[in-house]
């Protein structure tokens, strides 16, 4: 899922005054706070056709910040920053990457200092999952998965590919499993989107019992961005996504362009690897 080089709007030294900090004081009284963001935005269409529409508005953005910082007070400004950052992307479609800073030149510490800043960058996350169930109304736990997943918070579900019938996989006997593949777009980290995904998996009454047994619901971690990781309880691109005809199936369908950052083969060659 390779990233465009995105082009840069950039919005600096914008004076705000806010109530956010740790003392009491700082929330009655108030004080500047500076902010600095840069828009990852690709101004190609834009740029050729001199249409606002076709961009960014940067003093709407401007706007957005004063009324974003001076309608809410936080303690910190790690938290302001991390707040901003998803209200601007959330609010603003065609921004994909985000670097936002905040200053609080009159940070209360008793020293004299030029500026205290934290600045972080945030970024939409192209991710695609496996869905599958061999329990019960299958079709309605893919259903509802699908739908669960787009009332995440700040998380947009793109396709989903049909599903299909398969038989199981592993060596355990059970019912045949209904499978498919879906596109998302989120603000999660991989972390946080796997356990979305298991409050999901729970919801539906799964259990973990035998590995690769029977569930109502299973919910993976195809490919995130082209990230490439592995914990002890996430492997990104799944471990097994390349040998898995029930997953490659439904995710070469609707991305068969689609690339695996280790393998370095497209899902649709994947999948021709497979049926041969
Ligand atoms: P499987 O999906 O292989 O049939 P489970 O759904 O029971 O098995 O998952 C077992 C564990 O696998 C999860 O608790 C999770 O921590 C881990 N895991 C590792 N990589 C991934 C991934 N990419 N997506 C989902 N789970 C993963
Ligand atoms: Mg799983």
């Amino acid at each position: 899922m390779s990233k465009n080089v995105y082009d840069k709007i950039s919005i600096k030294g914008l004076e705000i005054f806010a109530n956010h900090g740790v003392f009491p004081e700082e929330n009655k009284l108030g004080q500047k706070f500076v902010i600095n963001v840069a828009l990852y935005v690709d101004t190609r269409s834009a740029g050729l056709t001199d249409d606002l529409e076709q961009s960014v508005n940067y003093g709407t953005v401007c706007h957005q910040i004063n009324d974003f910082l001076t309608a809410n007070t936080y303690k910190l400004i790690e938290r302001c920053a991390e707040e901003l950052a998803t209200h601007l992307l959330v609010s603003n479609p065609l921004v994909q990457e985000i670097d936002v800073e905040i200053e609080k030149p009159g940070a209360p510490i008793g020293l004299p200092l030029e500026t205290v800043s934290v600045k972080i960058h945030r970024a939409w996350h192209d991710v695609a999952l496996a869905l599958g169930s061999n329990m019960g109304d299958t079709k309605k736990y893919l259903d509802d998965a699908v739908q669960k997943i787009d009332k995440l918070k700040n998380t947009k579900v793109i396709k989903v590919a049909d599903y299909i019938t398969t038989k199981p996989y592993g060596g355990v006997e059970q019912d045949d499993f209904l499978n498919s593949a879906m596109l998302i777009r989120t603000l999660f980290t991989p972390n946080e989107l796997l356990n979305e995904l298991h409050k999901i998996e729970n919801e539906a009454g799964r259990v973990r019992t035998i590995h690769w047994g029977p569930r109502t619901l299973d919910l993976d971690i195809l490919l995130y961005d082209d990230l490439v990781m592995e914990t002890n309880d996430l492997t990104i691109p799944h471990v097994e996504l390349h040998l898995r005809d029930f997953v490659l199936k439904p995710l070469a369908q609707i991305a068969p362009w689609l690339r695996h950052p280790v393998y370095g083969e497209t899902m649709a060659q994947m999948l021709a690897k497979l049926e041969l």
